[in-house]
C-alpha cells in the first residue's frame, strides 16, 4: 500500500499513464475513458496550455492530442502502435524509464499471454429490475421473504423497520432524498460543495493508509474533462472496483491541495438502472446491518415485482376532483421522484388517502353515534349553583363557558362528544365534577376513566373534596376501581354499579373490562385523552345509553387543527388560568452551572420542599434511558444528595413499581425524584417546586411545557431549571420560548411554528392511529380530505358500493380494534 501521492488535474500526465494502461489492458476498444481517448487527450491539452502551469506537460499533451486525433477510427492495430507511441513520448517527458503501467507494443490479441495485472471482474448483483422479474408476489401482503436475496436476516432487519410484506416495502417511505440528479462533467468548476453526479471510468484503484491506520480505497475516476478521486474508508470495496469500469459517483466535491475529492460517495455501474446515483435518490430509516443501497435494491424489486397488483382505493373521479395521482404512480414516485415536484405530488397522494381513512372512521363514528337518542338530562340548576357557590375559589370565566357547552351537550337528547381542552392547572377537574354532579342529580351514573392507578387516586381524592361542600344527600357516592382494588371490593362495586349505589366510578383501564357493568351510565369523562384512542371511548360508550362523553386533555391545539383532527369531536377551550397562579421561574443554564442547580434543590429540599430531575432521551430507547437515568440516579444519591431520599422512575419498571415510586414522591417519603420523560403527566404534588430537566433541548416544547406544569400547583414560588449545552438553534427558539412563556396555547403555536403542524402533531398526542405520510401542514389537504369522507359517506353510509370496497378495506384495516389504542 503507498502513502497517498495525490493526484489530480495537477499531473495531467500521471493520469494518461494510467489511462493508456487501461486501454491497453481493454484491448483497444477505445473504451479506457468515456467519450473516448481523441476527446479526452484533447480537453486536457486545451486545459493546460503552453504556459499556463508547467509547460512542459502541456508541450507532451499537445503532442498527445495531435496523436490520438481520430484514434475511434484507426484499427486495433493502429491504435495499438499510437498508444506505443503515446507510452514513449510520455516516458520522455518523465525524463525516466519506462514504467511498468506504460504499455509496451504487445502481441497481437489472438496470441495474447495471459496478463497478471488484469483486474478480475466480480460477479455483478443482478439488477433489481432482472430480479424482479424473477419474484413470484402473488399478493402485496406476501412476506418480504418472497423476493429474491431476502433470507431470514434480512427480514428480520427489515420487520426493525416495521417491514413485513411487500406492501411494507411499497410504503417504507424514504426520510428524503438527496438530490444527485446534477450530473456534471468533472472539468466543470462550477460545482464545488453541491451535490452532484458524475460519470466516468474507473482509473485506478489503491489501498492507503490514513494517518488513523484505517484503511482506505482511493480510486481515480476520469470522463473526458478531468479527473476525480473518490475515497471510501471501506476496504471491501477494492474488490468491487477495477479500472475499466464504467461508474457513476455521487457526492460533495471537494478541492483538496489542487485535486478533487470525493469523500464516501455513492456508486453505482454506469450500465445498471441508476437507484444510488444520478437522480433524487432516497434516504431511508435504517437498522443495525441494513444500508441504503440495500434498502433502495429492495424497494426497487418490490416496486417492480408488485406493481401490477396495487389496487387504488381512490376512484378516478376522486382523484380528478382533488387532481391527485395514481396510487401505483405515487408510490413510484415517492421511492424515484423523476423531480421534487414529482415527489410532492406523490406525497400528496399518499397523505391524502391517509386523512381520507381518517377522517371517513372519524365521521363515521359520529354519524353512527349521533344517529342515536341519548339522554336529555334535566339540568338541576339549583344544585349546581349551591356547588358553584360553596366552592373554594369561583370558577374562571373560561371554565364557565366550557361549563356551560358541556351542559348544552347534555341537555341535548343528541350523544355528545366533547373535546375538553385546557393547559395543565387550568382547572379542568372542576368542570368534569359540576358535569357529572348534574348527571347524578338527574339520576345517571357517570365514569372518570385516567390513565393510570395514581392519577385516577388524585381524582378520586380531589371529586370527593369537591363535592364536600354539598349536603350530605346531594353528595355523589364515589367508588374507585384500579387494576389493584382487592377482589372483594370489586365485587363490591359490581354490586354497588347494578343496583346504582355508586352514582360515580373513577378508574383506569379497569373500568373497560366486560365484568363492568352500570345501571345507568350518563356521563364517560376521559382524563388525559391521547393515552386513549377512539376504541377506548368507544368500549366505555358502550356501557351505558349512549352516555355523552367529555374528554379532557392538557396538550393545547391550536383549534383549527383540533377541528379537522378531531373529526368526532366538539371542542371546548378552557383558555384561562384561575387568578393568583404563581408564575414558575424558568432558567436555563448550561452545564457547568449544575453544581448551583444542585445547591438550589437542596435548598429547598432542606425548606421542606421537593424535586424532580428529569433526564432525556438518549436515544429511542427505553432500556438505554433507563441505564442512563439509572447511572445518574446513583451518581446523585452517592455524590451529590447523599443525605437526602432520592427516587428513580423509568420506562423499564412495571407499572406497579412507578404507582409505588410516585406515591412515595406524593406522600413525601422522597425527596428528590429521579426520572426518565415517563413521568406521569397531571400528576400533582403540590409540595414539588423544582423541576431540573437535563437535556432539556432534546425534548419537544409541548412535553417541556407539560413537565414544568407538575410544579407551582401549590402556593409556594416554584422554579423550572432547563439544563442544555450545545444548543442548535432551533432548540435555542424552544428553550427560549419556554423562558418567556407559561402560556400552553401560545407555546403549541410556537411549537407549530419552529416544527411546523407535521412534526408537532406526533400521533401519541392526537390519540389516533398512526399517520405517516399525513402533515398537518398541510391543512389543505385535510380539509379537502375531510369534505370527501363527508361526500363519500353522505352517498353510501357504509361504503358498500362496489366502488368503494377497496377504500372500505383500507378503512377497516386503518380502525383495526386497538389500532386507536395508544395508551
Ligand atoms: P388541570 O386542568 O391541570 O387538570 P386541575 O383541575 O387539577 O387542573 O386544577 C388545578 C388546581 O387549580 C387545583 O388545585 C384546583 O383546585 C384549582 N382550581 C381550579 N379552578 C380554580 C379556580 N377557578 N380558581 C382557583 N383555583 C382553581
Ligand atoms: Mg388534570
Amino acid at each position: 500500500m503507498s502513502r497517498g501521492t495525490t493526484r489530480g488535474p495537477g499531473d495531467p500526465l500521471g493520469l494518461l499513464r494510467k489511462i493508456l494502461a487501461l486501454e491497453d489492458r481493454k484491448g483497444y476498444q477505445d473504451t479506457a475513458v468515456a467519450g473516448g481517448l481523441a476527446n479526452f487527450v484533447a480537453v486536457q491539452a486545451r486545459t493546460h496550455r503552453p504556459g499556463s502551469d508547467d509547460g512542459h506537460a502541456a508541450e507532451t499533451l499537445a503532442a498527445l492530442a495531435r496523436l490520438f486525433r481520430g484514434y475511434d477510427q484507426l484499427s486495433i492495430d493502429e491504435r495499438r502502435e499510437r498508444v506505443a507511441q503515446a507510452g514513449r513520448l510520455l516516458q520522455r517527458a518523465a525524463g525516466r524509464p519506462p514504467r511498468p503501467t506504460v504499455p509496451a507494443p504487445t502481441a497481437p490479441r489472438d496470441v495474447q499471454a495471459p496478463r497478471v495485472e488484469r483486474a478480475r471482474v466480480p460477479p455483478r448483483a443482478a439488477a433489481p429490475r432482472r430480479l424482479a422479474r424473477q419474484a413470484r408476489v402473488s399478493a402485496l401482503t406476501d412476506p418480504v421473504t418472497t423476493l429474491p436475496g431476502v433470507g431470514e436476516q434480512r427480514a428480520r432487519q427489515l420487520e426493525a423497520l416495521g417491514v413485513r410484506t411487500v406492501e411494507d416495502l411499497l410504503y417504507l417511505i424514504p426520510r428524503r432524498h438527496k438530490d444527485y440528479s446534477r450530473i456534471e462533467p468533472i472539468g466543470s468548476s462550477l460545482f464545488f460543495n453541491r451535490e452532484c453526479t458524475i460519470k466516468g471510468t474507473v482509473v485506478s484503484v489503491d489501498q492507503q493508509r490514513t494517518r488513523t491506520g484505517k484503511t482506505m480505497v482511493v480510486a481515480e475516476i476520469a470522463d473526458d474533462t478531468g479527473s476525480v478521486q473518490a475515497i471510501w474508508f471501506n476496504p471491501y470495496l477494492a474488490r468491487q472496483l477495477h479500472p475499466g469500469l464504467p461508474i457513476a459517483v455521487s457526492g460533495r466535491i471537494e478541492r483538496q491541495r489542487g485535486t478533487l475529492v470525493l469523500r464516501n460517495p455513492e456508486w453505482e455501474l454506469l450500465d445498471a438502472e441508476m437507484l444510488h446515483t444520478g437522480r433524487l435518490v432516497p434516504i431511508y430509516p435504517l437498522t443495525r446491518g441494513l444500508y441504503q443501497k440495500q434498502v433502495r435494491t429492495l424497494t426497487r424489486m418490490a416496486l417492480d415485482a408488485a406493481a401490477h397488483l396495487i389496487v387504488d382505493p381512490l376512484p378516478e373521479e376522486i382523484r380528478r376532483r382533488h387532481g391527485l395521482l395514481p396510487l401505483a404512480q405515487a408510490l413510484e414516485a415517492v421511492h424515484y421522484p423523476d423531480s421534487e415536484a414529482d415527489e410532492r405530488a406523490a406525497r400528496r397522494r399518499l397523505a391524502f388517502d391517509e386523512f381520507l381513512v381518517l377522517q371517513i372512521g372519524l365521521v363515521q363514528r359520529k354519524v353512527e353515534w349521533q344517529a342515536q337518542t341519548g339522554h336529555a338530562f334535566r339540568i338541576d340548576e339549583e344544585l349546581l349553583a349551591t356547588f358553584e357557590d360553596r366552592l373554594p375559589f369561583t370558577l374562571t370565566a373560561a371554565q364557565s363557558r366550557a361549563l356551560g357547552e358541556i351542559l348544552a351537550d347534555m341537555a341535548s337528547p343528541r350523544p355528545a362528544s366533547r373535546l375538553l381542552q385546557g393547559d395543565v392547572g387550568s382547572g379542568k377537574t372542576v368542570v368534569a365534577a359540576a358535569a357529572a354532579l348534574v348527571a347524578v342529580a338527574d339520576g345517571f351514573q357517570a365514569a372518570i376513566l385516567a390513565p393510570t392507578e395514581i392519577l385516577a387516586e388524585q381524582h378520586a381524592r380531589n371529586f370527593s373534596s369537591l363535592y364536600d361542600v354539598l349536603p350530605e344527600e346531594r353528595r355523589p357516592r364515589l367508588a374507585l376501581l384500579t387494576g389493584s382494588t382487592p377482589a372483594g371490593e370489586r365485587e363490591a362495586i359490581d354490586v354497588g354499579l347494578r343496583d346504582g349505589t355508586i352514582d360515580i366510578l373513577i378508574g383506569t383501564h379497569a373500568i373497560l373490562e366486560e365484568r363492568v357493568g352500570f345501571a345507568r351510565l350518563g356521563l364517560a369523562v376521559i382524563d388525559e385523552q391521547h393515552r386513549f384512542g377512539v376504541v377506548q371511548r368507544a368500549r366505555l360508550r358502550a356501557k351505558g345509553y349512549n352516555p355523552d362523553v367529555l374528554v379532557m386533555t392538557a396538550t393545547p391545539i391550536p383549534r383549527s387543527l383540533a377541528l379537522v383532527l378531531h373529526g368526532d369531536l366538539d371542542v371546548s377551550i378552557i383558555d384561562e388560568l384561575p387568578p393568583g397562579r404563581q408564575k414558575i421561574a424558568t432558567h436555563w443554564i448550561e452545564g457547568d452551572r449544575r453544581p448551583d442547580a444542585y445547591r438550589f434543590i437542596r435548598k429547598e429540599v432542606e425548606a421542606g420542599r421537593q424535586a424532580f430531575i428529569i433526564y432525556p432521551l438518549v436515544e429511542e430507547s427505553e432500556a438505554i434511558d433507563a441505564r442512563a437515568a439509572t447511572a445518574e440516579y446513583e451518581r446523585l444519591s452517592t455524590e451529590v444528595f447523599p443525605d437526602l431520599r432520592l427516587g428513580l422512575l423509568h420506562g423499564r419498571m412495571r407499572p406497579a413499581e412507578k404507582d409505588a415510586i410516585m406515591t412515595a414522591f406524593r406522600d413525601h417519603e422522597i425527596d428528590i425524584l429521579v426520572s426518565t420523560s415517563v413521568v406521569e403527566v397531571g400528576i400533582d404534588v403540590p409540595n414539588a417546586t423544582v423541576m431540573l430537566i437535563e437535556g432539556a433541548d432534546r425534548f419537544g416544547l409541548a412535553q417541556l411545557h407539560q413537565f414544568r406544569g407538575r410544579v407551582g400547583r401549590g402556593a409556594a414560588r416554584s422554579v423550572c431549571i432547563l439544563v442544555a449545552d450545545d444548543v442548535s438553534e432551533e432548540g435555542q427558539r424552544r428553550l427560549n420560548a419556554l423562558v418567556e412563556t407559561q402560556d400552553g396555547f401560545r407555546l403549541a403555536e410556537i411549537d407549530l411554528e419552529i416544527r411546523g403542524p407535521g412534526e408537532f402533531f406526533g400521533t401519541r398526542q392526537s390519540g389516533l392511529p398512526d399517520l405517516r405520510f399525513a402533515s398537518l401542514g398541510d391543512l389543505g389537504t385535510l380539509q379537502s380530505a375531510r369534505e370527501e369522507a363527508h361526500r363519500i359517506l353522505s352517498a353510501d353510509p357504509t361504503l358498500s358500493q362496489p366502488v368503494h370496497r377497496p377504500l372500505r378495506e383500507r378503512v377497516d384495516r386503518f380502525w383495526i380494534p386497538g389500532a386507536g389504542d395508544l395508551s
